[in-house]
C-alpha cells in the first residue's frame, strides 16, 4: 500500500501531495539518531534540524494549515516518535501567542521558535485538574505592571528543556493565559513515562508572568489552540499504525511456517485487512477534520474530536496487531513494533482522553 497515495484525495491541494515527499525525505535523511533514551538532547537537536531546515514554520504559522502540521507529524510518527513530539510541542506551545499575543510577544518569541532556536511548552494540567481542565488553580495576582503566578503545573511536555512556557492559572477576572520564562519556574522534578519523553512537574512560586490576550480569556484561548492541534494528533496516531503495517506486512511475507508464509494463512490476511481499513476510516476522519478548518474556515469540535478518537483507537488495535503478527520479534526491545506499542500508548490521554472525546461528541450531537 502507497504510504503516500491519499494525498490525491480532494481534502490535499498539490502542495500538500509535494510537501509530504519533501518531509519523507528530510526524515529518511536526519532521523537515524531519534531513537534512545536520552529523550532530552533527542528532542533538543530534532528541534535545531526541523528548524534549521525550515519545517518549524508550518507548526507556528500565522495561518495554521491543519492538513500541513497532520500531514507534517503523520510522516515523522511513522520515522520516530520523538520528532512527531518534537515538532508538535512548538506549535502546541507557541499557539496561544500565534493567536492571541501582542505583536511584542510575536516578535520576542515566533521567530526564534520557528527557527529551533527556542523550545516552547504548554502547561495546562495540574494535579487535581487534567480531563476537568476548568478545576485548575494555579492563581495568577497583578504585580504593577506585571503579574505574578502561583501554582503546580504536572504532565508538562519538554518540561525541563523549554524556554518558556505558556502557563494558565486563574486570575480575578477567570482563567487566563501567560509566558513564564523557564528561569522562573522550577521544572527539576522530571517525570519518566511508558516511551522517552522529555517531561517534568512544573513549579511556579511568585513566577513573573505576562499575560497573553485578554484576562479570563484563557480557557477559550486554551480550547482554540487545542481545535488546531487536536486534529493533528489523529495524524500522528496515523503514521505510527501506518509503520505498524508496513512492519507487520514485511514480517508476514518473510515469515514461514506451516509450510507456507505466514501472509498465506487467513487469520494473518484478516488481521491486515481490518488494519488496512482501520487506517484508511482514520486517515479520512483526519483530514476531513482538517479540511473543514482549512477550507471551509469552521470550528472542528465534534469533526476533530472523532478524529481524535478514532484514529488514536485504530493506532492502538492496529500495533497490537502488528506485535501479534511479529511474535517474540514484536516484544523485543529495540523493534520498530514494540518501540510503536510504548509511543501509542498516551495519545489515548492526553489532549483529552477518549472518554472526553465522547462527551464532546455527545454533546455536539445533543445540542
Ligand atoms: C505523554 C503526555 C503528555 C502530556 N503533555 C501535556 C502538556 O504538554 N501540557 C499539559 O498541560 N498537559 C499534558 N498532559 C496531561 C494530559 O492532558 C492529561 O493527562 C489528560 O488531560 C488526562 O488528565 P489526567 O492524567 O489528570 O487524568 P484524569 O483527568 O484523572 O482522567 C483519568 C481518566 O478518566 C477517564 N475520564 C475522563 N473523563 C471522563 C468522563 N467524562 N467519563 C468517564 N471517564 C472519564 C479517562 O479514561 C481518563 O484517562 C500530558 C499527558 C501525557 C500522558
Amino acid at each position: 500500500m502507497d504510504r503516500f497515495s491519499h494525498y490525491d484525495w480532494p481534502f490535499f491541494d498539490r502542495p500538500h501531495a509535494a510537501l509530504s515527499r519533501e518531509v519523507e525525505t528530510w526524515a529518511l535523511a536526519n532521523l537515524g539518531h531519534a531513537h534512545g533514551n536520552d529523550a532530552d538532547a533527542i528532542c533538543r537537536k530534532v528541534v535545531k534540524d526541523l528548524g534549521k531546515d525550515g519545517w518549524l514554520k508550518y507548526a507556528v504559522a500565522a495561518e495554521p494549515d491543519v492538513r500541513t502540521i497532520a500531514l507534517i507529524r503523520e510522516i515523522l510518527a511513522y520515522h520516530a516518535g520523538l520528532a512527531d513530539f518534537a515538532f508538535v510541542m512548538q506549535g502546541l506551545g507557541s499557539g496561544p501567542i500565534v493567536l492571541a499575543g501582542t505583536e511584542a510577544q510575536k516578535k520576542a518569541w515566533l521567530p526564534r521558535v520557528a527557527a529551533g532556536e527556542a523550545i516552547a511548552a504548554f502547561a495546562l494540567s495540574e494535579p487535581d485538574a487534567g480531563s476537568d481542565v476548568a478545576a485548575i488553580t494555579s492563581t495568577a495576582k497583578r504585580a504593577g505592571d506585571a503579574w505574578r503566578v502561583d501554582g503546580v503545573k504536572t504532565w508538562i511536555s519538554n518540561g525541563g528543556i523549554a524556554d518558556f512556557y505558556v502557563v494558565f492559572a486563574k486570575a480575578e477576572e477567570g482563567i487566563s493565559a501567560f509566558i513564564v520564562e523557564a528561569k522562573d519556574v522550577d521544572a527539576s522534578e522530571r517525570i519518566d513515562i511508558i516511551a522517552p519523553h522529555p517531561m517534568a512537574t512544573v513549579k511556579l512560586r511568585g513566577a513573573k508572568a505576562e499575560l497573553v490576550g485578554e484576562a479570563g480569556q484563557g480557557f477559550k484561548l486554551a480550547m482554540r489552540n487545542l481545535d488546531v492541534f487536536r486534529t493533528t494528533v489523529a495524524g500522528a496516531a496515523l503514521g505510527f499504525a501506518r509503520r505498524a503495517l508496513t512492519e507487520a506486512l514485511g514480517r508476514a511475507k518473510d515469515r514461514k511456517m506451516f509450510g507456507a508464509r505466514l501472509a498465506d494463512l487467513q487469520m494473518t490476511q484478516a488481521k491486515l485487512a481490518d488494519m488496512a481499513t482501520g487506517i484508511e476510516a482514520a486517515a479520512l476522519l483526519t483530514y476531513r477534520s482538517a479540511w473543514v478548518r482549512d477550507v471551509k474556515k469552521q470550528r472542528v469540535t465534534r469533526e476533530a474530536a472523532m478524529a481524535k478518537m478514532q484514529a488514536t483507537e485504530t493506532a492502538q488495535a492496529v500495533i497490537d496487531a502488528a506485535v501479534q503478527i511479529l511474535g517474540g520479534l514484536g516484544v523485543k526491545s529495540g523493534h520498530p513494533v514494540e518501540r510503536l506499542y510504548r509511543e501509542v500508548r498516551a495519545l489515548r490521554i492526553y489532549e483529552g482522553a477518549t472518554e472526553v472525546q465522547k462527551v464532546i461528541i455527545a454533546r455536539e450531537l445533543l445540542r
